[in-house]
């Protein structure tokens, strides 16, 4: 299957204010206006095309989301100064006091975090379940549940959500299933598959540049106003808004995701083939091994791959991160967090970007701490980049 919203992000185009090739940046905290009745036509939300002020929206910043808004396929999209600021601003918009959430257990452990150990003291609660198993998440439905919440490839079990079951389910008992798409952008459109709302870390493979940290909601025209709301939005009045210089810098890059996004699920796919071959214990949708690759293959966009995600299990914590220190070494990559680079990034999520998460759940959920997360990079020469993986496994004893 073609993904059918890359020819609207390639027809999006603004021009700059003196005919640039990019859009101007405005760089702007607030607007004036003409007449002052304008002014509190905007404050009611009722006038199209005029700013207020940024941490309402900005035109760099209107862009960004029209961009992503056409790349998700949803009617409108605003952009935040973080992953986080995105999914925690979404929550708190949906859910309040005595509110009820079912969530995937494997998720990015700030979400994790947010959910298990700081709503609570907004009396919001979370049932956490296991994503693929379809008949758990409805039984953990209960009357105040306010929303589904899972991400579509989870960090960093790399579990795959079945979107359009779990859209059923949302529907059935009339809340909004809210999808994590950030280690799929492109290859899952996930309001295509029946997630209501769609969110996303820019800070990964969108930018893809490692220089900022930023985020994004996708949904319909609807949620997007209410969020941007001056009187009660969650955007508007926690204040998780994305500077404007950022957000064009972001633009910029989004016009390299599709080539960029086969190039990491191609190279992706190599490592893991390559790699199990070796008998390394690798997990990886693109792998006929991954226990939901039947189902990926459904979902997917095929002309964007597999991902650019794999883990492998280096038995132990001390061998994995003799492993990460040897490739680091060698330049397969850095040891660091995060994802989306043009450089492969590997970590140990048990006790790094999944810290969050206590170790009894860790085990429950089959985390172990040797368990190694890759970002693949965007490697020309990616047989160099296996070699130089093969003798770092060679000299931690795991070949
Ligand atoms: N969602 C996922 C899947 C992530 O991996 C991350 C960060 O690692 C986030 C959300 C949070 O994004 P940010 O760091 O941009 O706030």
């Amino acid at each position: 299957m073609k993904n059918k919203h890359t020819n609207k992000m390639d027809e999006y185009h603004v021009f700059g204010e003196f005919g640039g090739v990019n859009p101007s940046i405005s760089d702007s905290a607030t607007y004036t206006f003409l007449a002052a009745k304008t002014m509190s036509d905007t404050f009611e939300g009722n006038t199209e095309g005029c700013y207020l002020y940024s941490r309402h929206t900005s035109p760099s910043n209107l862009n960004l989301a029209q961009m992503l808004a056409s790349m998700e396929g949803t009617e409108s999209a605003l952009v935040s100064a973080s992953g986080m600021g995105a999914i925690t601003s979404t929550i708190l918009q949906i859910c309040g006091a005595g509110d009820h959430i079912v969530s995937s257990r494997t998720i990015y452990g700030g979400s994790h975090a947010f959910l298990k150990n700081y709503i609570p003291k907004f009396n919001i609660s979370t049932s956490f379940v296991d994503i693929t198993d379809l008949k758990k998440v409805e039984d953990a439905i209960q009357e105040n549940t306010k929303m589904i919440y899972c991400e579509s490839l989870s960090n960093p079990l790399l579990e795959i959500a079945n979107i359009p079951e779990l859209a059923k389910i949302a529907k059935k008992h009339n809340i909004p299933l809210v999808v994590d798409n950030t280690f799929t952008p492109l290859i899952i459109s996930a309001k295509d598959l029946g997630a209501d709302i769609v969110c996303h870390s820019l800070t990964k493979f969108i930018n893809g540049t490692n220089d900022t940290v930023g985020g994004a909601v996708c949904a319909d025209a609807n949620f997007i106003t209410n969020m941007k709301s001056v009187m009660d939005g969650a955007a508007m009045l926690l204040g998780p808004v994305m500077d404007s210089l950022r957000s064009a810098s972001i633009l910029k890059n989004t016009r390299t995701l599709p080539l960029r996004m086969k190039k990491h699920s191609e190279n992706a796919q190599y490592i893991a083939e390559q790699l199990e071959k070796d008998g390394i214990k690798v997990m990886y949708p693109g792998l006929k091994s991954h226990k939901d690759h039947e189902l990926f293959k459904k979902l997917y966009n095929k002309e964007f791959g597999f991902g650019g995600m794999l883990t492998i299990d280096a038995n132990n914590l001390k061998t994995a991160n003799d492993l990460m220190e040897k490739m680091q070494d060698k330049g397969v990559g850095f040891l660091a967090v995060s994802l989306g680079f043009y450089k492969t990034l590997f970590n140990a999520p048990g006790t790094g970007t999944s810290s969050e998460i206590s170790e009894e759940e860790q085990k429950e959920m089959g985390l172990n701490d040797g368990l190694i997360r890759f970002s693949m990079g965007l490697d020309n020469d990616i047989e160099h980049t296996y070699k130089l993986i093969r003798e770092s496994l060679y000299e931690v004893g795991l070949l």
